[in-house]
């Protein structure tokens, strides 16, 4: 009861310690705040939005996210430096790690195969693809795919074709998603292993520019579990007004709290 009596402390009131007699599950109602790695270690093609300015501020995404994600009621910090995720104990820390990296990014992939199977969360955004593609199959499999390549533009409006409408990261989409970004394209991925939520509809898209061929399967968001953890892609987010975008941001946090297992959805 000495446990009990800290928690009373804390809420006060004599009907609530009354409740909490009764049914001891009630301190479950109330869960510690989840929180959030948004990590954007660039060691090839660094990305606008993840360019941090030389005054030290937070880069583009950094603040979009921080901004959406601080006001869905998670804790969120950022982190550029291997050095923040070298090895489990750091990565114990958080609830689900976010990553728009790119090339060889030096922190410890062995920690996250084992923090991600362990149950936690991975969101990967645009980039993360491009990560780790010449170091082995390993990654590529977690996250689903790796990247090839992408359009010769990035203004031009895509349509994406949405294949599940009842998930928390697409439900706000309807049929189809008309946007401009740059689109990304994929390898090393089965329909088998990945559950698609949507991809480019060729047949309403401008082909040549994003040199795409008619009938391609072209993925352009997807959700695994990998052990006991859920992983999310979404292949949006090169441009600043996708981040800005109030669709793109549903979409993100729909991933994000489907990844965290804060949704009824499996
Ligand atoms: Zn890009």
């Amino acid at each position: 009861m000495i446990h009990h009596a800290n928690w009373i402390g804390v809420v006060g009131g004599a009907v609530v310690v009354a409740a909490g007699l009764i049914c001891l599950g009630v301190e479950d109602a109330k869960p510690a705040k989840k929180r959030i790695l948004f990590y954007s270690e660039s060691e090839d093609y660094r990305h606008s939005v993840v360019a941090r300015p030389l005054t030290g501020e937070l880069a583009f995404a950094e603040k979009e996210l921080k901004e959406m994600a601080t006001k869905a009621g998670y804790d969120v910090e950022f982190s550029q430096s291997y050095h923040d995720l070298a090895d489990s104990k750091q990565f114990a820390r958080y609830d689900a790690i976010v990553m728009y990296t790119s090339g060889n990014p030096k922190f410890n992939k062995q920690a996250l195969f084992e923090f991600i199977r362990s149950g936690k969360a991975l969101v990967g955004i645009h980039a993360a693809t491009d990560t780790w593609r010449g170091e082995g199959e390993e990654f590529p499999k977690v996250i689903g795919a790796a990247f090839t390549t992408h359009g010769l533009t990035n203004a031009e409006k895509v349509t994406i074709k949405v294949e599940d409408r009842n998930h928390p990261a697409t439900k706000m989409l309807g049929a189809e998603w008309v946007i401009a970004d740059e689109i990304y394209q994929h390898n090393r991925f089965s329909r088998d292993r990945m559950h698609v939520l949507m991809s480019i509809d060729t047949a309403k898209t401008n082909l040549k520019p994003q040199k795409m061929e008619a009938g391609g399967d072209y993925p352009m968001a997807w959700t695994r579990q990998e052990g006991k953890g859920r992983v999310f892609y979404t292949a949006l987010g090169h441009r600043e007004d996708v981040w800005t975008n109030p669709t793109f941001r549903e979409h993100l946090l729909g991933g994000l709290a489907w990844a965290m297992g804060l949704t009824d959805e499996k």
